[in-house]
């Protein structure tokens, strides 16, 4: 890895971030709070929420087998996506590497950052080439996208892939898991101490249940953390999000039942799915959703929108062609899916 400093924007790397009321009295003890012009009336939410989530990192971090100094929270984690492009990538002048077909958000931020995007495709069978993504590289490429499990693909690559990656690239790599909570592969968040130019990202939107809160975790090195929380808005996870989470960290048993519910209706609409005339191929998946081929994706869709039966339509996606993307619902939605399938003619 090149140093820090190299791989940062000169502007990022000498701001002064803001400084909130909040930021300026840390570690005193105090009852009368008339810092910030809140109104001083309690309704739940007339105070500025902790803008590192303390309290949040706290019960994250056990759970997930990362220090407290490690993780960032974001609005989703495409505010940790977002601020990867405006910490590291010059506009106009750097570039960015990433697998395809991949998550579009990559793309998107990007787009958005007027930041180069070089897609290097993933083998027919949907497959990691390290070298191919190490030789799409130049001097001016600042990050690596590795979604693993991988959107929409579903299946995640080997570790000793994605390590061939992180460990031949002089900037950073950042590995989506996203859906690490449905796939048994030892997680990368769990190698932070061995790798200083890694980023993971995670997300509440998933296994947690909880997409309409917008929480989304990056875990990285102090430094890198230092440099995300420099660069985020001062109050960029609200009250009422923090609250939520922490009810929901507090009822493991309840992710840990919908995961294996998951689990166990994936392996029941993968068989089905698999015996379907329409269906040509099933892709193996390490997600909470499946890639399916079938003979005519648009019409297939078209005919399944009729029926109120929504999943996502990917032919038009690189490798992909006619191929569907669907999510792995409740039992009842399955079997919806599956006797609308069973009807098409
Ligand atoms: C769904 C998804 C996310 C989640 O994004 P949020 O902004 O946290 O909701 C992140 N990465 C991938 C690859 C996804 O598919």
């Amino acid at each position: 890895m090149k140093p820090l400093q190299e791989l940062v924007r000169p502007n990022i790397w000498a701001l002064k971030p803001y400084s909130c009321a909040r930021d300026e009295f840390k570690g005193v003890k105090a009852d009368v709070f008339i810092d910030a012009n809140e109104n001083p009336y309690p309704n739940g939410v007339n105070r500025y929420p902790d803008p590192l989530q303390e309290q949040l990192k706290q019960a994250i971090s056990p759970m997930k087998g990362v220090p407290v100094d490690n993780i960032f929270l974001g609005n989703g984690s495409d505010e940790a996506i977002d601020l990867a492009f405006r910490v590291f990538c010059r506009p106009g002048k750097d570039n960015v590497v990433a697998i395809d077909p991949t998550y579009g958000m990559y793309e998107v931020c990007a787009d958005v950052n007027d930041v180069e995007y070089r897609k290097v495709s993933l083998t027919a069978n949907y497959d990691l080439d390290p070298d191919a993504l190490l030789a799409a590289c130049d001097d001016n490429t600042k990050l690596i996208f590795i979604c693993s499990p991988n959107n929409p693909t579903g299946n995640a690559f080997q570790r000793e892939k994605i390590e061939k990656v992180i460990t031949g690239f002089q900037g950073v790599v950042v590995v989506d898991e996203a859906y690490s909570d449905f796939s048994p592969l030892h997680p990368f968040r769990l190698d932070l101490q061995k790798y200083p130019n890694l980023i993971v990202l995670a997300t509440f939107s998933k296994a947690w249940a909880a997409a309409g809160i917008r929480l989304g975790m990056a875990y990285a090195s102090t430094e890198i953390i230092g440099l995300y929380n420099k660069v985020k808005y001062p109050y960029n996870v609200n009250v009422l999000t923090q609250r939520k989470a922490m009810e929901i960290l507090g009822n493991a048993t309840l992710l840990q039942r919908h995961i294996s519910m998951i689990l166990e209706e994936r392996e029941t609409l993968l068989n089905a799915l698999g015996f379907l005339p329409i269906c040509k191929k099933v892709y193996p998946t390490d997600a909470n959703f499946i890639l399916i081929k079938v003979t005519d994706a648009d019409s297939i869709y078209k005919y399944l929108v009729q029926k109120g039966v929504i999943v996502r339509n990917r032919t038009r996606v690189h490798l992909c062609g006619d191929c569907l993307r669907v999510t792995v619902g409740t039992k009842d939605e399955n079997t919806k899916l599956l006797a609308a399938l069973r009807q098409y003619v």
